[in-house]
C-alpha cells in the first residue's frame, strides 16, 4: 500500500519521443539531465531510445557516467564541465564533450591524450543566451585552435552546437537573429575545415515549432515528457508522463473560522472538514504553492489550505464525503480532471520544468507504469 508516490508512464516518454521523431528529418537526443526532469534518467533514457531517439543530452559529465555505466551504448552529450573534471573518464567512455572555451578545449586536448584516444568534442558558440559557448568575437579564435587539435589527431568534432534564448515564444526576432549567427559560426567552421556531422541547436520549443532550426539534431527535453514548453498549448501528440498523488491521511471537522497550518494563513469560511495529504515540500511540493496549489481530491479540484508543510498540506473540503484512504492527485496528465504540472507552474508562479524536476529523487517512490 502506498501513501504517496509519483508514477512515471513510460510508455508516454516512449510515445512522445516516437511522435518528435516522426515530426522531423532530423535525429532526436533525448535530454535526461536533472535525473530526467525528475523522471528517473535510466528508465527515461531506454525508453527514449526505444522510442527512437539516438542521443541522449546531460549537462553533467557525471550524469554521462551513469549513464554508461547502466549500460547504455548510445551516444551521450555532456555539456556542462568546470575546469579540472577527470573528463579523460568521459573520453574512455566515449561521452561526446562540449568545449566552449579555449581553456576547455585544452582540457579536452589533455584528456584525450591521458586517454589515449580522440576526444569527442561538440563545440559550440554564443549565438545570444551568454551562458556557456564561444561568443562570435571568440568563434574565429576556438575553431583555429580546434582543427589544428583535429588534425594532430587529439580531437574528433563531431558537432557545432548552440542553444535557444526565446524559443518558447513562437515568431520572436531573437529566434532568426540566433539562427542567423548559427548559420555564420558553421560557415566560420567550415572555413577552418570544420564540418560537423551534427549541428544542432533546437530544444522542445524550436523542435515543436520552428522545423528550419533542426538541423541534424534536435534536443528536446519537456516535450519527451508530455508537457508544454509554449504557454497556453499542449502540443498533439505528446501525453504528460508525471502523476503525484497521495492518500489523505485523516478527515476532521472543524468549526467556522478555524485557523489551518502554520501560521494560521488559511481560515475556515464555515463549519468543513478538514483533509490532510501526507506530502510536502520535502516531497517536491513548491512552499510557495501555500494557498494557490490545485489539488483533485473527491472529484473537485481544491485549492491547497494554508502553508505547505514539509511533509503534508491540508485541503479544505467542505461538506464532500472525503475519507481518510481517498487519492489526491497534485498533477498529472490532466485527463481525469486533474491539475497538470503547467497548472502548478501557473497557480505559483513557475515553469512546469520546475514542478516536475522538483518531485524527483525525493522520499516518494517513484513507480513506473
Ligand atoms: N539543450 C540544452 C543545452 C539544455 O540546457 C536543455 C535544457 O534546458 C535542452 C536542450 C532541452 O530544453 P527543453 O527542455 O526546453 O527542450
Amino acid at each position: 500500500m502506498w501513501q504517496a508516490e509519483v508514477r512515471v508512464d513510460l510508455d508516454a516518454i516512449r510515445d512522445n519521443v516516437a511522435t518528435l521523431r516522426a515530426g522531423t528529418t532530423a535525429e532526436v537526443m533525448a535530454v535526461v539531465k536533472a535525473d530526467g526532469y525528475g523522471h528517473g534518467m535510466l528508465p527515461v533514457a531506454r525508453a527514449a531510445l526505444a522510442g527512437g531517439a539516438t542521443w541522449l543530452g546531460v549537462a553533467t559529465l557525471d550524469e554521462a557516467l551513469t549513464l554508461r555505466r547502466a549500460g547504455i551504448t548510445a551516444p551521450v552529450l555532456a555539456w556542462l564541465h568546470s575546469p579540472g573534471l577527470a573528463l579523460h573518464e568521459g573520453v574512455e567512455a566515449e561521452v561526446d564533450l562540449n568545449a566552449g572555451s579555449l581553456e576547455l578545449l585544452g582540457e579536452l586536448v589533455a584528456a584525450a591524450r591521458r586517454a589515449g584516444r580522440a576526444a569527442r568534442v561538440h563545440l559550440k558558440i554564443d549565438t545570444g543566451l551568454a551562458r556557456g559557448g564561444a561568443t562570435p568575437a571568440e568563434w574565429p579564435a576556438l575553431v583555429e585552435a580546434a582543427a589544428k587539435a583535429q588534425a594532430d589527431g587529439d580531437l574528433e568534432i563531431v558537432g557545432v552546437w548552440s542553444h535557444f534564448v526565446r524559443s518558447d515564444e513562437p515568431g520572436h526576432e531573437m529566434i532568426d537573429q540566433q539562427l542567423a549567427i548559427f548559420a555564420e559560426a558553421l560557415a566560420t567552421a567550415e572555413r577552418y575545415g570544420i564540418e560537423p556531422r551534427y549541428r544542432h541547436i533546437a530544444n522542445s520549443a524550436a523542435t515543436l515549432t520552428r522545423p528550419d532550426s533542426h538541423y541534424d539534431l534536435v534536443r528536446p527535453g519537456l516535450a519527451i515528457y508530455g508537457l508544454s514548453p509554449l504557454p497556453g498549448s499542449q502540443p498533439a501528440g505528446l501525453r504528460p508522463a508525471m502523476t503525484a498523488r497521495a492518500r489523505i491521511a485523516l478527515t476532521k471537522r472543524v468549526p467556522e473560522g478555524q485557523g489551518v497550518s502554520y501560521g494560521h494563513a488559511y481560515h475556515t469560511e464555515r463549519e468543513t472538514t478538514l483533509a490532510l495529504v501526507p506530502i510536502g515540500y520535502g516531497d517536491g511540493v513548491p512552499r510557495h504553492a501555500s494557498n494557490v496549489g490545485p489539488v483533485l481530491l473527491g472529484g473537485a479540484v481544491r485549492t491547497i489550505a494554508g502553508r505547505v508543510c514539509m511533509d503534508q498540506i491540508v485541503l479544505d473540503v467542505g461538506d464532500d464525503p472525503v475519507r481518510a484512504g481517498d487519492v489526491a492527485t497534485l498533477f498529472g496528465p490532466g485527463t481525469d480532471g486533474e491539475p497538470t504540472a503547467t497548472d502548478w507552474a501557473e497557480a505559483i508562479g513557475t515553469i512546469n520544468y520546475e514542478i516536475v524536476t522538483r518531485f524527483g529523487g525525493t522520499r516518494v517512490p517513484r513507480v513506473y507504469d
